[in-house]
C-alpha cells in the first residue's frame, strides 16, 4: 500500500506560508518551529519540506540530500537550544509519532524535540 499525503494538513499550510509559525530555523529541505501547545519548557518540531507522512515514509523514499539535511537540521536545533549533552546541555527527547498506534495528529513527518525539564519515563500507558 502506498503512502497518501494530504496536502491540506496544517504543516503543509505552514510550509506554503498560508498560516504562520514561530520559526527557529530553516534549511534547504527542512523547517524547525516551536510547537503551538508545548509539552515541555522547550518544544520544537522539525519537519522536512517534502510531502512525507511518517518517519518510515521519509526514510524509505526521501532523497539522500533531503535525509542528510533533515538529520543536520535536528542537530542544528539541538545546538541552537544549547541542549546537547556532549556540550554541557541537559539533554532532550526526540519523538516522532506515526499512524494510529503512534497517535499521530498531523500527517506530515515531524520530530518533536522536547527539553528544559526531566522528561520522565519514555512511554506512558494510554489514558
Ligand atoms: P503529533 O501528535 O505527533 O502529530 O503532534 C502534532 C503536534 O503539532 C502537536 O504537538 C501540536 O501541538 C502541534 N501543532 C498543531 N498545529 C500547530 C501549529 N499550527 N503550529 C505549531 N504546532 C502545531
Amino acid at each position: 500500500m502506498a503512502y497518501t499525503y494530504d496536502p491540506n494538513n496544517i504543516f503543509a499550510k505552514i510550509l506554503r506560508g498560508e498560516i504562520p509559525c514561530n520559526k527557529l530555523l530553516e534549511t534547504e529541505h527542512s523547517l524547525a518551529f516551536h510547537d503551538i501547545r508545548p509539552q515541555a519548557p522547550s518544544h520544537v518540531l522539525v519537519i522536512p519540506k517534502g510531502p512525507y507522512v511518517t518517519f518510515d515514509h521519509f526514510a524509505l523514499e526521501a532523497s539522500d540530500a533531503e535525509r542528510a539535511d533533515f538529520v543536520a537540521a535536528i542537530g542544528q536545533v539541538c545546538k541552537a537550544l544549547g541542549i546537547q549533552p556532549g556540550e554541557g546541555g541537559r539533554g532532550y527527547r526526540a519523538i516522532s509519532n506515526a499512524g494510529d498506534d503512534g497517535v499521530q495528529e498531523v500527517p506530515h513527518l515531524h520530530v518533536h524535540i522536547l527539553s528544559g525539564r526531566s522528561l520522565g519515563r519514555m512511554v506512558g500507558r494510554p489514558d
